[in-house]
């Protein structure tokens, strides 16, 4: 009844949304803040007469939009539903294992080998230097269909500088894909759109989910040349050619003019972040130095798995990973002041058992 390839998936775990009771959620690197105010007087003004006609299919406005909001051209813009959608296009229209394996940091967003097994990608994981951060040498050893990395990197939340990114580009194939997934390039980081035109196989992969608090609406986007944007094109409309509902084409648009907004609240949560760093670090936690939205940190004759279990019982939820090489740390999602605040209570307990 069911296909070979089916069979052979391995599904996304992705962190858990429970129902059951009301946790302070720091597992899954959603932003604490709502989203732009600007949104709610949008949704009051919107004629549902619009939603009895298809969506614009490219949903030019927005593409236009975003364009501006980067200062690129919107031939540069591919929009879809949440990152993770753009990102399977990414995978179906440039990674093929006739031309090497893809390549990606060994601790990592877990969705690429999801994505490499559903395509029948090869792969083969870099190893991080000691201190976890990446290495480029790693990536430029053997010959590859193309790369892909998270800047800042999840888990770690360590960022690969943008000189490194340039030299990187400047010494791998110029036909092959490079792919920098910025989920969390708002928290601190700098962008590599800045290099697109420069460098014709760079892509960027950017989400409203993280720093635009709408994990909710599902959309997000991809900057690059004009031959990369319409390899995406054709792989979207082999597939769904309507991908981008009207209301979250109208949403979008709104939320990324509202930039002084997002400046303000992203800028609470890297306070926050350095805050709880400096105060785990005076109670002798190691922690990684993160330009992101969560802190990846371990204490010694603690499990992560231990530290989870615990703060679960205590009403708040961070993310351990059942990896080898990281099951001593956990990856909390920077909340709220008071958020941090609860939290830092409970492990000071952890700490004294
Ligand atoms: C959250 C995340 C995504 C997915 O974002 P969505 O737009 O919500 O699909 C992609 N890449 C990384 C590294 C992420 O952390």
């Amino acid at each position: 009844m069911f296909s070979e390839r089916l069979k052979r998936l391995s599904p996304y775990v992705p962190g858990e949304q429970p129902q059951d009771k009301t946790y302070i959620k720091l597992n899954t690197n959603e932003n604490p803040y709502p989203p732009s105010p600007e949104i709610r007087d949008l949704l009051r003004d919107f004629s549902i007469e619009r939603l009895r006609l298809y969506p614009d299919p490219q949903s030019k406005v927005l593409c236009q939009t975003i364009a501006k909001a980067h200062n690129v051209d919107v031939e540069q813009v591919f929009v879809g539903n949440g990152s993770d959608e753009v990102l399977s296009f990414v995978f179906y229209a440039f990674f093929d294992s006739a031309m090497g394996k893809l390549l990606f940091p060994e601790f990592t967003y877990s969705f690429y080998p999801v994505y490499c097994d559903y395509y029948g990608i090869d792969y083969k994981k870099i190893q991080l230097n000691d201190d976890y951060s990446l290495s480029t040498e790693g990536f430029l050893n053997e010959t590859s269909c193309g790369i892909i990395f998270p800047n800042p990197n999840a888990p770690t939340g360590i960022l690969f500088p943008i000189k490194k990114i340039e030299q990187l580009m400047k010494k791998y194939p110029k036909d092959r894909v490079v792919v920098i997934d910025e989920a969390y390039i708002d928290f601190g980081g700098e962008s590599a759109i800045g290099l697109i035109s420069r460098f014709k196989n760079l892509l960027v992969a950017r989400t409203y989910s993280k720093s635009m608090s709408l994990a909710g609406l599902r959309l997000g986007y991809a900057i690059g040349d004009e031959k990369l944007i319409n390899a995406l094109v054709a792989a979207k409309d082999s597939f769904n050619s309507y991908p981008v509902d009207t209301l979250t084409q109208k949403i979008g648009e709104v939320a990324i003019k509202d930039s002084a907004y997002y400046e303000k609240i992203n800028g609470k949560i890297i306070k926050t972040r350095e805050f709880l760093t400096s105060e785990l670090k005076s109670l002798g936690w190691e922690v990684l130095p993160s330009t992101a939205n969560f802190i990846f940190m371990r204490k010694k004759g603690l499990p992560g798995k231990e530290i989870y279990l615990t703060l679960k019982k205590n009403g708040l939820l961070v993310r351990y990973f059942d990896i080898d090489g990281i099951k001593d740390f956990v990856r909390i999602t920077i909340g709220q002041q008071e958020d941090v605040e609860t939290l830092l209570g409970k492990i000071k307990k952890l700490d004294t058992g």
